[in-house]
């Protein structure tokens, strides 16, 4: 088991009877207040001369004194130096936390060349922001990525760390937890807190069916993440007062080389941000008919989704599937295709702005969360709408 070892300075004195206890010169006293330097092997003799119990030595990950474990740490991703919209999310929803839990927000960004985006964060509402900076932590990595995570978590004991759902954020937060021995719940839909402090995680569960809340009351930090386009995105106010800290982190393994990466074109891709989405089921017939899809997505300057059936038909890759085991949005106009509606895609979709279903079944559950309905087949509507939309541009 791991162990981890701190020094709870609103109880230390700066006495020096850990110092002189210590077999290894562990121990400095900086600024009044004893400092655990490099060479500590956890031995426990200072613990055990400290008259104040101001030195704790604890599983790490478990930990009884949770008053220790301070702040919320997000991890805000990147992508070519620009943030992306779900660490400005969780930015939002962390500060909503801490003015309940009456502590502070501090965001990590991980990249190559990303200092500026640490004062961003700050109007962001960040009180303290954590850059990492190294040539390979330019794209994700997970060995580099969870080292430099698990090694600030370690240094500056968050009470709750928050991580995007994205294909990143989903491999990203599981290492770090297993690592940490923590627990982590995935994909939340709701954070809050409960009575005494902990963070309430509701997420659903049982095919969408219930709502599961979950909360971590022994292990530290409490871990969520959390999907993309659920949480109100943080305000940026320019007056807003934080510290930077730059750091370039100390990586020693990592064990994956990234070749190349392919990023998908424009309008197959990037399903989260996207203000108009054109999404295809089971009721094209075949993955040739998906050509309709897209090129009523192109007219309307959207991009391509699709149910579960068509991702697990093989006729569209599982990056575009909207839905409970695939991704949430909330685009401005979501218009489906030949999608029956079931719970599971639902929770992916229903929160957009204004959501067309076109359906020749009048008793598709999609009608019911639709803004516009239009019961008929697709294969004469969807021509018709390009034709009409065409003439229109
Ligand atoms: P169908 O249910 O077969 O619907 C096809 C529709 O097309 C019908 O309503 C039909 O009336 C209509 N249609 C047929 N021909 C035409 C035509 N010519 N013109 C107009 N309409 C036509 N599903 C997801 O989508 N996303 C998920 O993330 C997801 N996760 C899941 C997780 C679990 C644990 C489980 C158990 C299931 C999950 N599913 C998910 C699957 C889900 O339950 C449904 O099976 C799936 O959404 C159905 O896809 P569909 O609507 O394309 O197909």
């Amino acid at each position: 088991m791991e162990e981890d070892i701190r020094v709870i300075e609103e109880k230390c004195t700066g006495c020096g009877e850990c110092l002189n206890a210590c077999p290894f010169s562990a121990i400095k006293i900086l600024g009044g207040i004893a400092s655990i330097l490099e060479g500590c092997n956890l031995c426990g003799m200072c613990r055990e001369v400290c008259n104040f119990e101001a030195i704790e030595i604890c599983e790490f990950g478990v930990t009884t004194k949770n008053e220790n474990y301070k702040g919320i740490l997000v991890f805000v991703e990147q992508h070519d130096n620009s943030l992306t919209g779900v660490g400005l999310e969780l930015l939002g929803e962390a500060r909503r936390l801490a003015a309940r839990l009456k502590t502070d927000v501090w965001a990590v960004v991980l990249g190559d060349k990303v200092d500026g985006l640490g004062e961003e964060l700050i109007s962001y509402g960040a009180d303290k922001v954590f850059v990492a900076d190294d040539s390979i932590l330019k794209d994700y990595q997970g060995d580099a990525y969870s080292q430099v995570l698990v090694d600030l978590i370690k240094k500056e004991h968050p009470e709750i760390v928050l991580i995007g759902a994205t294909d990143i954020g989903r491999v990203l937060a599981p290492r770090v937890a297993a690592i940490l021995r923590t627990g982590l719940t995935a994909d939340c839909t709701e954070l809050s807190t409960t009575e005494d402090g902990y963070l309430l995680q509701t997420r659903p569960a049982f095919g969408g069916n219930i709502m599961a809340q979950i909360i971590c009351p022994e292990h530290r930090p409490q871990m969520a993440t959390v999907r993309p386009r659920v949480m109100k995105k943080a305000e940026k106010d320019p007056a807003h007062k934080g510290e930077v800290i730059r750091f370039i982190p100390k990586i020693k393994e990592v064990r994956t080389r990234l070749i190349k990466t392919i990023r998908e074109t424009s309008r197959r891709a990037n399903l989260e941000e996207a203000e108009i989405i054109v999404s295809g089921g089971r009721g094209l017939g075949s993955p040739e008919n998906f050509k309709l899809i897209e090129e009523l997505a192109e007219v309307l300057g959207g991009v391509v989704g699709g149910s579960r059936a068509v991702v697990d038909a093989g006729w569209i890759t599982h990056s575009h599937q909207v839905g409970q085991t695939g991704k949430t949005v909330s685009p401005k106009l979501y218009i489906a295709c030949g999608i029956s509606g079931a719970i599971q895609h639902l929770v992916g979709m229903k929160t957009s702005e204004c959501i067309v279903a076109i359906n020749k079944d009048p008793g598709a559950s999609i009608f019911d969360v639709a803004t516009y309905g239009i019961v008929g087949d697709l294969f004469e509507i969807i021509p018709a709408l390009i034709a009409e939309l065409r003439c229109i541009s």
